[in-house]
């Protein structure tokens, strides 16, 4: 029992009958867990201090290890239940805002798993993938309306800008310092090596990933840390970020542990220092507001990047995204309430927020009403799990998804939701030079491309399913989808038929 009245929620159990005691578990964690007893002369574990990150248990030599949920309880009910008493023990002895990482992880529904896709048996039949070609290319930004020729019988070819994937996964904005520079590495590696994009974040672009330009994304957000000249002409794209799916209305928080030398000058902002971008932009007040920066950004390269602009799915999401439609933005992204996070106050991260399913939806569906969907393409992110969650995002309306989580975990990540202590022991969302050093970006590029190409083999064998071979023949078809276990309302807002319909 600690100082908090907390008992901790998990236990390290140790099999002593196989632990060697070669110190290989006191080597690997950072959170100083586990320790050699001499008086006992064995390992010892301080449950208190364990985050559930599961490396030591990956790395013992002899699976010695195992990590397991308490069954120590409070006496609880449905309202005051386990967690609730505990947060407010917490508080009552910090006097702080609880702070979290990672997604929401609350019982609110996950409507990915109450849709279903449609297969061809008799009629429009289906399409071996195997066999058939099978389009999962696609470009990102404006097009027009309808088909032009000029007076020659030739196709107009005057695309708005846009970005072009071979994929229609890109990896969602990850920041150098929310990040180390190893996962960066891997996820730019990646991203070349698929033909899509991976995603600044705040944090600035290093000097050494100046190479992966054609596949980086940069950010604008509100902190405007590491934005120049040169850093916006890098980008295929630029990204304003208006809001984030974990911690909609608030600005982000680096804490200064994490601005390391590296770090402070890819940002442009002293070492040690907490690196807060303000809750909204000071320049944007408006739709008007919005427009001027998405046309300064346009000004300041030449008119040659598509402009993304990316918000937190809220309550009156479809309204925002039909001004951000009419601003002059090329894409729009949606972070829904799941979304990942570096670090979010946990009350935020909770409650704060819709689910992405219900705002794709509706973003699309008011744009394809007021006749502007084809001014934008839109990203859909905020939990994307596998490839039947793309499906069931594109044929919602979406265009492509941002992936940042499932990115992590492929890269090593426990989701042990600790991130911010800045002890990754995964080497992920760390600085410390020792730790980082854990990821090899080679190795996690590996990982990375294996997981999208997989992705990308299953999402053709359910459009193949479906009798469609071209992903731009799935946005927006919600015929192909159907609800189970739904509500009339949540259907008539997702805008497919219930199963068996
Ligand atoms: S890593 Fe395994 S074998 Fe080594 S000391 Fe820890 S529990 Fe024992
Ligand atoms: S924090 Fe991770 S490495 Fe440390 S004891 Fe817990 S599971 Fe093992
Ligand atoms: S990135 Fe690291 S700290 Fe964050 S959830 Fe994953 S394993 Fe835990």
């Amino acid at each position: 029992m600690s100082g908090d009245f907390l008992y901790p929620d998990y236990e390290i159990i140790r099999d002593f009958s196989r632990c060697t005691v070669c110190h290989d578990c006191e080597r690997q964690c950072a959170n100083g867990c586990h320790s050699y007893n001499e008086k006992l002369g064995r390992m010892v574990a301080d449950n208190a201090k364990c985050v559930v990150c599961h490396r030591c248990v990956s790395m013992c030599p002899v699976s010695a290890l195992k990590i397991v949920k308490t069954d120590h309880t409070f006496k609880q009910n449905a309202n005051w239940t386990g967690d609730v008493i505990g947060d407010i023990y917490r508080q009552a002895g910090s006097g702080g805002v609880l702070l979290s990482s990672m997604g929401n992880p609350q019982k609110y529904p996950i409507y990915w798993d109450k849709i279903l896709i449609n297969a061809s048996q008799v009629t429009n039949p289906s399409i071996d993938p195997l066999r058939e070609p099978m389009e999962t290319k696609l470009f990102l930004g404006g097009r027009p309306d309808r088909v032009e020729y000029d007076e020659k019988g030739q196709l107009k070819d005057n695309l708005p800008v846009h970005l072009s994937t071979q994929v229609p996964v890109l990896f969602s904005a990850m920041s150098y310092g929310s990040i180390s520079r190893n996962a960066h590495e891997a996820l730019a590696k990646a991203a070349a090596a698929l033909g899509t994009y991976y995603n600044t974040g705040e944090g600035g672009l290093h000097e050494d990933f100046y190479q992966y330009a054609d596949n980086t994304i940069v950010q604008v957000a509100s902190g405007r840390f590491g934005v120049h000249k040169r850093y916006l002409d890098a980008g295929a794209a630029i990204e304003i970020k208006m809001g984030q799916g974990a911690k909609p209305g608030i600005g982000g928080h680096l804490p200064g542990s994490k601005i390391t030398e590296d770090v402070s000058r890819t940002r442009m902002i002293p070492e040690g220092t907490d690196a807060i971008s303000p809750a909204p932009h000071h320049d944007i007040y408006s739709i008007e507001d919005l427009r001027q920066l998405v046309y300064s950004l346009k000004e300041a390269t030449s008119y040659k990047k598509p402009i993304i602009v990316k918000i937190a799915a809220v309550h009156n999401v479809a309204a925002i995204a039909s001004g951000i439609a009419r601003s002059g933005a090329d894409i729009i992204a949606i972070d829904g309430f799941r979304g990942g996070t570096g670090a979010a106050p946990s009350r935020i991260r909770d409650n704060v927020g819709i689910p992405i399913e219900l705002a794709l939806a509706a973003v699309d569906e008011r744009l394809r009403q007021e006749g502007i969907r084809n001014n934008v393409s839109i990203i859909a992110g905020g939990s994307i799990r596998s490839s039947a969650d793309i499906v069931k995002a594109i044929a919602l309306g979406a265009d492509a998804v941002y992936i940042a989580t499932a990115a992590l975990l492929a890269l090593g990540c426990h989701l042990c939701r600790a991130c911010q202590l800045g002890r990754c022991n995964w080497g992920i969302a760390t600085q410390r030079p020792d730790l980082t050093a854990r990821l090899d970006p080679d190795a996690g590029a590996r990982r990375l491309v294996n997981l999208v190409t997989a992705w990308n083999h299953e999402i053709k064998e359910m459009m193949g399913g479906m009798g469609i071979n071209s992903i731009e023949a799935l946005r927006g078809n919600r015929l192909m989808l159907r609800g189970i276990g739904l509500t009339e309302k949540e259907l008539s807002i997702l805008g497919i038929k219930h199963a068996g319909e």
